[in-house]
């Protein structure tokens, strides 16, 4: 099969490797799109911890296919040869406390298609026995609006609606999102699907920012240097109610707090580089604003499948998140459009 290896900081090549049978209680799936994240283009560009020529891994989490074949004790999973479905990648170990609690994706023992084993970037990916009995597959239906291409991207899409339950939105709000892209586009649908009044979108990258409001013009955005002045306009004085910080960058957590109107939320989602965690914030706001500051990361299976029923059902409409497909044998075109930011989702088809 063909696939993409990756063996270190920005050294990968697409190469022909056996296709792998899929062992006691798994499955293999033939994967049908592929879509590359930001931590893609980050692992790409830095490498990653245990990956080098000798032990080279296949990137892509965001992954949606058919199954190919079943193994030996796997039919009882209920999965079948030319079954859709997409992958949450996101694995636990199915017995600690987080996970008994539904958190699988928070367990210590954690492990992720793409991330510390294979994904997607590949024809095809073994499916392990903990991750098909732990639920990580969901069925869909293509056809009718749902298409793989979409149901890679609902990963994504989960994660950004995890830190979204953390802010209990409610109607009327207003909501302002620091950094665009496919992540703060996500952000401002589901703001929108709440009820929020206004939505708020603020980047540096002025190109970035016209993709937001061209994918849904009820979206505000603001990309000069007086923010606070931007939202104290938008909002009478009071500032929002709810914040997100969808970009790696510490000064915007640091000025959120100040952006906030009393009883604001905020949520830091995008994590910062390696050493630049140490933020200074104005506790005193927090105390005299009653703010509630959250964060959080990746995403719980029910998110992903609540997820993938908001967009089977068209509540939520990601059409104009998927900016292009290329076929594997493209990857050096894709990588690039990835890595340099340019449009939103890249995704690999098969
Ligand atoms: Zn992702
Ligand atoms: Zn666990």
């Amino acid at each position: 099969m063909k696939a993409l290896l990756f063996y270190g900081p920005n050294s990968y090549e697409l190469k022909e490797i056996p296709k792998p049978k899929p062992g006691k209680g798994e499955l293999l799936l033939k994967v049908k799109a592929a879509a590359i994240c930001g931590s893609d283009v980050r692992m790409i560009r830095n490498g990653y911890r245990g990956v080098t020529r000798e032990t080279p891994r296949i990137y892509g989490h965001e992954i949606a296919g058919i199954v190919e074949e079943v193994g030996e004790r796997a039919w009882d999973a209920g999965y079948r040869p030319g079954d859709a479905v997409a992958v949450a990648p996101n694995m636990g170990c199915g017995v600690c406390d987080m996970c008994v609690s539904g958190n699988t994706h928070l367990c210590s023992g954690y492990k992720a298609f793409g991330i510390n084993m294979d994904g997607g970037f590949a024809e095809y990916v073994v499916i392990p026995e903990i991750a098909v009995r732990q639920g990580n597959l969901v069925r869909i239906t293509i056809g009718d609006g749902m298409t793989f291409s979409k149901a890679a991207v609902v990963e994504p899409l989960s994660c950004v609606y995890n830190g979204f339950e953390k802010l209990n939105i409610r109607p009327n709000d207003t909501v302002l999102i620091i950094g665009s892209g496919p992540i703060g586009i996500m952000h401002a649908m589901l703001a929108k699907m709440a009820g929020a009044s206004k939505v708020m979108v603020n980047d540096l990258n002025e190109e970035r920012l016209k993709l937001v409001s061209d994918f849904d013009p009820f979206f505000l955005t603001y990309h000069g240097d007086d923010l606070k002045g931007y939202v104290m306009e938008q909002t009478g004085s009071r500032g929002v109610d709810v914040c997100i910080t969808a970009c790696p960058a510490p000064s915007a957590q640091a000025a959120s707090l100040d952006l906030l109107a009393v009883n604001g939320r905020v949520n830091f989602f995008g994590g910062l580089p390696a050493g630049k965690d140490r933020v200074e914030l104005s506790t005193n706001l927090i105390h005299y604003k009653q703010l509630v500051v959250t964060g959080s990361a990746r995403a719980s299976l029910r998110q992903y499948r609540t997820c993938m029923r908001l967009v089977e059902s068209g509540v939520l409409k990601l059409d104009g998140i998927l900016s292009a497909e290329y076929p594997l044998t493209d990857f050096e075109k894709t990588v690039t459009a990835a890595v340099n930011g340019e449009k939103l989702k890249h995704i690999f088809v098969f």
